[in-house]
């Protein structure tokens, strides 16, 4: 077995009566973002798009970084990342550690880092995974992350609402398709940075909920969102500590702001089911701005 064969079947927690999330930090390389990366990879293997030795290229926030980083470490690929300057150290410390490169863009700046990934892909003939625009992405979440939920809330019970941040949109928009069939009137929630509220109309700007709201839409169908829940990074960062400190679930920010809308969305909404959210990504990589 390899590591990638870990990657998925990840616990569900209960947070509260109504409140569950997929504890994503159970896969190898800590985050919910190794799902998409072997999915794709795997996927590219079997087209024969690449073969060992060959170079990978992304643009990330750092967890699709990290991700394609063990993934090329496990299989033999060179691995190129182009991330925003201001992403944790801890982050690009992970990435090295796995052999990849760096390439660092302006603070804030992933419609920078996505052209320059274009650029180099095509310049090089390097392997763009494309993570922003790849239908694999949703893909993945619907057969995977998805179906996944599906069979572990069976016993617990109906579900009312998705509520989760939005980075590419590639869980939310998979997530809702795997499970709107089969729950109708579930509503489909999304949260992002109040900082940077680009799905509610509003401008982008910087913020420090590493993961979600990176400045544009991406994967997100506008028209499927039943609801948009906004918090501000200190709001996150400081559920993200209770998270830590009042249950032991060692989680980054993003999670922090996915528990928080759906607690607020649960008691604006009283739901007579239960809601699914996910914690994204494990708090090492935040240790030194946690
Ligand atoms: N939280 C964190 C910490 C992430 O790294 C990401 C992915 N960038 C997300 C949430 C959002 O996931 P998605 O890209 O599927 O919308």
């Amino acid at each position: 077995m390899r590591p990638s064969d870990t990657v998925g079947n990840t616990p569900l927690l209960k947070i509260s009566d109504k409140l569950y999330a997929k504890f994503e930090t159970y896969n190898p390389s800590g985050s919910i973002k190794d799902r998409i990366a072997t999915y794709i990879i795997n996927a590219a293997e079997k087209n024969n798009l690449i073969k060992k030795g060959d170079t990978i290229v992304e643009a990330t926030s750092g967890n699709t970084g990290i991700a394609f980083s063990f993934i090329g470490a496990e299989r033999g690929y060179n691995v190129k990342i182009i991330m925003p300057r201001n992403m944790s150290e801890e982050r690009k410390q992970m990435m090295r550690l796995f052999g990849a490169e760096i390439i660092e863009v302006a603070d804030g700046d992933f419609d920078g880092a996505i052209a320059l990934r274009n650029e180099l892909a095509e310049k090089n003939g390097w392997f763009n995974t494309n993570q922003f625009h790849n239908a694999l992405n949703i893909e993945c979440h619907e057969k995977t992350t998805g179906i996944e939920v599906l069979s572990q809330t069976k016993n617990i019970g109906e579900i009312s609402a998705i509520v989760l941040g939005t980075g590419t949109g590639g869980t939310i928009m998979g997530l809702r398709k795997a499970l709107i069939n089969v729950y109708p009137q579930m509503k489909v929630v999304a949260c992002e940075p109040a900082e940077s509220p680009v799905m509610s109309g509003g401008e982008h700007g910087l913020h420090g909920i590493q993961g979600i709201g990176d400045g544009s839409k991406f994967l997100v169908d506008l028209n499927v969102l039943d609801d948009i829940v906004l918090i501000k990074t200190e709001e996150a960062k400081e559920r993200a500590r209770r998270l830590v400190k009042e249950n032991g679930i060692f989680v980054g920010f993003s999670s922090g702001a996915n528990v928080l809308a759906a607690e607020r969305w649960i008691e604006k909404n009283n739901p007579e089911g239960i809601v699914v959210t996910v914690l994204s990504d494990r708090a090492e990589r935040y240790l030194s701005i946690f």
